[in-house]
């Protein structure tokens, strides 16, 4: 598989991700012109993109979606839980939205949805396969819970996110109270050091890199993140760069291209 973080945070996510058959984007929402600028640089072609797999509702996850697939003709995948929401707010490109309640096949990818908690009103990550190789994307996520390790582990490679530093969360002057509440709640976004924690889980089950996903631009930045979560593994024997790779993803350029290839194919 190659992988590649076209954009990420709440300004707009796109990751693309694909195999020798199949090439997907989970999320859109940038605008068309910044999605076709970033597939350019990787020397993608827009109209052999394969599907779009939507993770949830929020505009930061939805709002290129539209005109990239009519575009492009590109079929949608969503979960059926959000099937009215997006008739409603895709509603130019109703005819290409399809909607998932287990596990499905893109080609020689498996995907793999599982639910994560957050304010929306369903969110998944997704589980990506191709034969043996496996990526995972889990952004917009309040709490790491059981289901979602059960759901990632062993991945060689998960798009994670370190939303924010509790204390520049509660300093900053222009988020209202409630909003620093529903960030920092378990229907939110995940902090630095829940974040390291997952990490620490994420590496004693196979993992080997991690890219820092979904930083917030107001109460995080990316030394923040990296420092937290370094010294928070250290503490736990876990050496960055030997043990683990850690990467970010960028608010608005793309991300280091990754290659996770499937045994028989080294
Ligand atoms: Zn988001
Ligand atoms: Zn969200």
């Amino acid at each position: 598989m190659r992988v590649c973080n076209l954009a990420s945070g709440s300004s707009g996510n796109c990751t693309y991700i694909e195999s020798e058959k199949a090439r997907v984007l989970v999320d859109v929402g940038k605008p068309l012109e910044y999605v076709l600028n970033a597939l350019n640089e990787l020397k993608i072609a827009p109209d052999s993109i394969s599907a779009i797999l939507i993770t949830h509702e929020h505009t930061d996850h939805i709002k290129g979606v539209a005109k990239f697939a009519r575009a492009f003709n590109i079929p949608i995948y969503a979960h059926s839980y959000i099937s009215e929401i997006l008739f409603n707010q895709l509603s130019s490109v109703r005819h290409l939205l399809n909607f998932f309640d287990a596990d499905f096949d893109i080609a020689d990818l498996h995907i793999q949805p599982f639910p994560v908690p957050h304010d929306s009103k369903y969110c998944v990550g997704y589980r990506v396969s191709e034969a043996d190789a496996v990526v995972s994307i889990v952004t917009d996520i309040g709490n790491f819970t059981d289901t979602v390790y059960e759901a990632i582990k062993s991945s060689a490679l998960v798009f994670l996110e370190a939303n924010y530093d509790p204390e520049m969360l509660m300093s900053y002057p222009n988020y209202p109270p409630f909003l620093k509440k529903r960030i920092n709640s378990d229907h939110g976004h995940l902090s630095n050091l829940s974040c390291a924690k997952a990490i620490e889980k994420l590496v004693h089950s196979g993992t080997r890199l991690v890219v820092l996903s979904h930083i917030s631009e107001h109460s995080n930045t990316v030394n923040l993140a990296v420092n937290t979560i370094a010294s928070y593994l250290e503490s736990k024997n876990i050496i960055p760069n030997v043990n683990v790779r850690l990467d970010i993803a960028h608010h608005e350029h793309r991300g280091t291209i990754f290659r996770i290839n499937p045994t028989n194919k080294n």
